[in-house]
């Protein structure tokens, strides 16, 4: 049976979100006191050795990323907070705004003093509007406090685009443009925000700083899986009987997430899918449910972490169809910067489309499978080359449920 360990929702339910007194009450803000008494090199050292990796999906090692900003001498620097959680089906950041706003402002803070900059940015979700007063009231209270020091926060609202939560469309937006994702590198720990170096993580990762700052790095990367450590906060939707965010060690394996947390697929309906990470995740067998969710225990099965999303499929959906309505989501949130991602997300929705209407032929999926694998190399970002995924990896683990569709032309 597996546990549920809270270290980024440890406040979840206990404090009020809208006093800092309460958040100060258990300890809050003293990492960062204890940060500004180290150097910046040990604090950046310190996250490096954690092992903490980028909750919003990439896994990058958080504290080298934050190097690569420290060792570049400039003028300005900035730390963005990406709250533009648009994944369909995650909704982890929003809980942790929600709960405990000031754990991320902490990590913020952290994260501008180890680099050495000195504004902030939170990047919140256009769908979000009730975030923003809480975000605002947050940052109000630390400045009165004076516990932020000489770091200052901005709040920031996306319009709305899929796009935006890729680090760079998401620079645009801030910088008045439209959202449109850059060409890389330069990445924007190197040259992100008004070509300043620039740093750019998930709010759940921001959350994690705090802790690892007071209970030191030994510690957490002694937590859950040794090459993604700490926890993940997840959550759970579709056909499972409990819907909810849990925090859960990163060597939980799948099984654990959807039948000791979840509590199984819902209405005693038999289990044939489940698709991790979000929109863009892979769909995952029965077969593969003992793998760990851990993100290099997750590529092995040639399936993303990502998010955390966590969607249950039972066995009467039918997954043509939903692969197909997802395809249109992204033809949607393309942006149409690059051909492969505009052209490619069209063409492999309009694919589906014929398919799951009964009247694709096997070349469809010949095709289907070729367009999918370039779309993964040639895309400009994150969104279009993840956008095939759930297209290839139905079509490895379920092929027998397109064939069906063509079998009824
Ligand atoms: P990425 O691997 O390109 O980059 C990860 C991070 O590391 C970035 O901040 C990047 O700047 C930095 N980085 C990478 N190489 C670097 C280098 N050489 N020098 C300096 N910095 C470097 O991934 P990405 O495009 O940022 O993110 C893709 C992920 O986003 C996907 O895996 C997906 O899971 C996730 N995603 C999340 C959401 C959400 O709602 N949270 C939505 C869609 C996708």
């Amino acid at each position: 049976m597996g546990e549920e360990m809270r270290i980024v929702l440890r406040n979840w339910g206990k404090i009020d979100p809208l006093k800092i007194e309460d958040y100060i009450g258990t300890g809050g803000y003293e990492s960062l006191n204890k940060a500004r008494h180290m150097s910046r090199l040990d604090v950046i050292e310190e996250v490096k050795r954690s092992g903490l990796r980028g909750r919003g999906g990439a896994g990058f090692n958080t504290g080298l990323k934050w190097s690569f900003s420290h060792n570049i001498p400039a003028d300005e620097k900035y730390v963005i907070c990406n709250a533009d959680e648009g994944e369909p089906g995650t909704y982890k950041d929003r809980i942790l705004l929600e709960s405990d706003p000031h754990s991320v402002l902490e990590g913020m803070a952290i994260c501008g003093y180890a680099i050495g900059a000195k504004k902030g940015y939170i990047y919140c979700r256009g769908e979000y509007p009730f975030l923003v007063d809480l975000l605002n009231t947050a940052i109000a209270q630390a400045k009165e406090k004076g516990v932020l020091g000489d770091f200052d926060v901005e709040v920031r609202m996306g319009g709305g685009a899929y796009v935006c939560g890729e680090e760079s469309a998401l620079i645009e937006s801030i910088e008045g443009h439209r959202g449109e994702p850059r060409f890389k590198p330069p990445f924007p720990p190197v040259s992100g925000l008004w070509g300043k170096p620039t740093i750019v993580n998930n709010v759940e990762t921001f959350a994690n700083i705090g802790p690892i700052m007071e209970k030191g790095a030994d510690w957490y990367a002694g937590i859950g899986a040794k090459s993604y450590p700490g926890t993940k906060v997840l959550s759970l939707t579709g056909d499972v009987a409990n819907c909810i965010v849990i925090e859960v060690p990163t060597d939980t394996t799948i099984r654990d997430v959807i039948y000791d947390f979840g509590g199984g697929v819902k209405n005693g309906g038999q289990f044939q899918a489940v698709q991790i990470g979000g929109t863009s995740g892979a769909f995952i067998p029965e077969s593969l449910l003992d793998t760990a969710i851990d993100f290099d225990s997750m590529r092995k099965i040639d399936a993303t972490l990502g998010t955390g999303a966590v969607f249950v499929m039972n066995r009467t959906r039918d997954v043509v169809d939903i692969v197909t309505r997802i395809a249109k989501f992204f033809v949607h949130e393309s942006c149409g910067k690059c051909t492969p991602c505009r052209e490619g997300s069209f063409r492999c929705h309009e694919m589906l489309t014929r398919i799951n209407a009964g009247k694709g032929t096997a070349e469809d999926m010949d095709k289907i499978t070729r367009l999918g694998r370039i779309m993964q190399k040639a895309c400009l970002c994150g969104c279009g080359q993840a956008a095939p995924s759930p297209i290839l990896t139905t079509l490895q683990h379920f092929r027998q449920e397109y064939e069906r569709k063509l079998a009824a032309v």
